[in-house]
């Protein structure tokens, strides 16, 4: 890639096509993000992302469902997925005959799969962008899903164009074998600016999600510049393992050389790719538990005759329904 072709422009945030940006011109440094506001007002405004999800304050939304994940089973054809290195962080996608969806969890309509990206630090005790209840985790991946069926303009109008799923990762003492063909092929990237089509055969979304169905629901923004307030978030409470030798493999990845030299040896290394926790600013943040639906659900129950168990219809249910659906549930936007 030559210097020139780096000043591509290149779509803000990994997210959003509307408003487009150079990535070497933006300072990524988190202490540096205060002076995004400068060029992009939005980034100072109110209802901005990440945030500190503080416990006492969240509200236990008992109306709420589990997301679905549909079809994120799926796999592409020939396993062929892309990866890239946009010198800010790593991005994952590929062209599925059935896109990945998002349905339910109180969503407020389908949304589709568009890539997946990650934040980490260049030290194990912080990296994420959402701290939980005070506590920050060394990474953090947003699977980032467009609203179907709606224009760029319109989804850059709308507060929920875009849901963004976030896990957080914790730190373990053995691999995480689902995240390991990921972290095996980030060594093929290691220059800013490196497009690459992967083969993963073992690999799947599925495998990278957390058991456990809880997550935090609040409305944001991007949480990098032009910073838009159009982000659904749904934060898993859950985290899930990945180990020194795997947080190093994201850690060995290089940004882009300031001199725009293409010596990518010489570049820096990508680190602390996270913006700073925001004000909350009055809003709400709502808490789906299962385990609270279920408490709750198990009193009604002793007082409503006939009613059918919480866990069957809530979890089980669904799980069945979708385990009988086509290999293809929907038809792609
Ligand atoms: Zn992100």
């Amino acid at each position: 890639m030559t210097p020139s072709d780096r000043l591509l422009l290149i779509a803000a945030g990994f997210f959003n096509g509307l408003r487009l940006v150079r990535l070497e011109d933006l300072s990524w440094e988190n202490v540096q993000s205060e002076r995004w506001k400068d060029e992009y007002p939005v980034c100072g405004r109110s209802h901005q992302s990440p945030i500190n999800i503080d416990f006492q304050t969240v509200t236990e939304d008992y109306t709420m469902r589990p997301i679905q994940f549909i079809d994120y089973d799926e796999v592409p054809p020939g396993h062929l997925w892309r990866l890239e290195n946009n010198g800010y962080t790593v991005k994952l996608s590929a062209d599925f005959p059935c896109s990945p969806q998002l349905q339910g969890g109180s969503l407020h309509a389908k949304y589709s799969l568009v890539q997946i990206h990650f934040h980490w630090a260049h030290v194990d005790h912080y990296g994420s962008e959402h701290h939980l209840d005070g506590r920050r985790y060394p990474l953090e991946m947003h699977l980032v899903h467009l609203r179907r069926n709606k224009s760029a303009q319109e989804r850059a109008n709308d507060e929920i164009g875009y849901a963004v799923v976030a896990v957080f990762f914790e730190l373990g003492n053995v691999a995480n074998h689902q995240l390991t063909p990921i972290t095996n092929a980030l060594q093929l990237i290691q220059a800013a600016g490196t497009v690459r089509n992967v083969t993963l055969p073992d690999f799947t979304l599925k495998s990278i999600l957390p058991h456990l169905p809880d997550f935090f629901r609040y409305n944001g923004s991007l949480t990098t510049p032009p910073c838009d307030v159009t982000v659904q978030w749904s934060v898993m409470r859950q985290p899930i393992r990945v180990n020194s030798n795997q947080l190093a493999a994201f850690r060995s990845l290089r940004a882009f050389h300031p001199d725009k030299s293409d010596n990518h040896t010489a570049a820096p290394f990508i680190k602390n790719n996270f913006r700073p926790v925001q004000e909350l600013g009055g809003r709400k943040v709502l808490r789906y538990r299962s385990y609270a639906k279920y408490e709750t659900d198990k009193i009604n129950v002793e007082s409503v005759a006939g009613r059918p168990h919480s866990t069957f219809f809530y979890l089980l249910f669904p799980m069945l329904i979708l385990s009988t659906l086509s290999a293809c549930t929907y038809q792609r936007p």
